[in-house]
């Protein structure tokens, strides 16, 4: 017989648990009850009572949409799953997209959509600003796009991007809009099907507090259509919405196997989803709203100042702040998170060096944690100002 590798020396020791505050972009940390519940017991994806736990899942996304779209589902993976089934489903060859690019995911879906040999337009803005309702019309006049993709809370600079109006406008133009809300959904107000918003979106470790794993999207009527009137396949087996919506028992048929779903993430998004109903959405978009003033009066009191100057723009979900001049950015991550193990996030893309990004969503936002972040963030700079001298 031949001779057997032995086995890794890694695994003989315990894995390496520092109990941290997740006070970045995402993921946020997860409340017991929601760890609790992906530790349930194992059942199959085809089983009555994972069928039923399912069934809850979708009516709790439809709730946190506010939609009653039937194409509602939670696709497996973490929000760029998501970003994909979008993709590959809304379009094939011969489609023209229009992609409004603020910040990282903008340039994203623009990625994917070229990688599907998809002709795509921009609209672009710097980090930090958001686009009107006049240069949307220019474009989607100029371009004559079958979609337009948007980022409603743009994580890299930490605007809101406003939607209202939005929809009917693309509808004119007989255009689809998509919405990315993976850093704003359930922590601000957004309404699916009042804003006309036709693929919606969402992740679960953000405002869920959820371990990622399993991410909520959502079709419209028209989006459904434009899915069913394809003059392709699909060209993804596994994040094909014909056979997911089957899976997920939105078409009225029986349940056909399809994957084997994340069972214990499906338990723990439907214990978050219920945490979100239970507290209900204007009150958790009113915690956000609160704990997102107190961040942006403390730090401008220890002197630091936002990204994005309209607070009416501001997402409450994340704040970019600026690194001050002669401040070493990485050194004031590394001291909070070694002194304290409170996380702050680092920039992205354009803005890497140049800001932090503090998340504060779901189960982290809370007074006590702005306080927290408040106080770690001003010993940092204290502390790493003087040890630079
Ligand atoms: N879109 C936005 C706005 C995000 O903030 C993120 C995650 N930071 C993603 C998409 C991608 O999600 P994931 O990392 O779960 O794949």
């Amino acid at each position: 017989m031949a001779k057997v590798s032995p086995p890794p020396e890694c695994l003989f020791k315990p894995m390496n648990f520092p109990h941290k505050v997740l006070m970045g972009p995402g993921p946020s940390n997860c409340p017991p009850r929601v760890l609790g519940a992906s530790a349930l017991p194992m059942l199959g994806p085809m089983h009555p009572e994972f069928t039923l736990i399912m069934d809850e899942v979708k009516a709790g996304i439809k709730y946190i949409f506010q939609t009653n779209n039937e194409w509602t589902v939670c696709v497996t993976g973490s929000g760029h799953a998501a970003m994909e089934t979008a993709c590959l489903n809304l379009l094939e060859p011969g489609d023209t997209v229009l992609v409004g690019i603020n910040g990282l995911w903008g340039e994203r879906f623009a990625d994917m959509v070229h990688r599907q040999g998809i002709d795509v337009k921009t609209l672009h803005r710097p980090t930090g600003e958001v686009f009107t309702f006049e240069e949307i019309e220019e474009a989607l006049k100029k371009h004559k796009p079958t979609l337009l993709s948007l980022t409603h809370g743009e994580s890299t600079g930490g605007t809101l991007q406003p939607l209202e109006g939005i929809g009917t406008l693309c509808h004119k133009y007989n255009c689809l809009l998509l919405v990315d809300s993976i850093a704003s959904c359930g922590g601000v107000p957004l309404f699916m099907d009042l804003w006309g918003i036709d693929c919606l979106y969402t992740g679960a470790q953000k405002v869920l507090s959820a371990p990622s794993g399993a991410s909520p999207i959502s079709f419209s009527k028209r989006a459904k259509e434009k899915v069913k009137n394809r003059l392709t396949e699909v060209r993804s087996l596994y994040f094909d919405m014909n056979h997911l919506a089957n899976y997920w028992g939105c078409d009225g048929e029986a349940r056909r196997y399809h994957h084997t779903g994340p069972t214990s993430c499906i338990y723990a998004i439907r214990e978050s989803l219920a945490v979100l109903a239970e507290q209900g959405l204007e009150e958790s978009w009113k915690k956000h709203k609160h704990c997102a003033e107190l961040l942006y009066e403390g730090l401008e009191k220890i002197g630091l100042e936002l990204l994005v100057k309209d607070k009416s723009i501001r997402n409450p979900c994340v704040t970019v702040v600026k690194v001050p001049d002669g401040v070493d950015w990485k050194s004031v991550i590394e001291y909070t998170r070694k002194t304290y193990r409170v996380e702050i996030g680092s920039g992205l893309g354009v803005l890497v060096g140049k800001v932090w990004r503090i998340g504060l969503m779901g189960y982290n936002c809370t007074p006590d944690n702005v306080r927290l972040v408040l106080r770690v963030l001003e010993e940092a700079l204290r502390v790493t100002r003087t040890a630079k001298l």
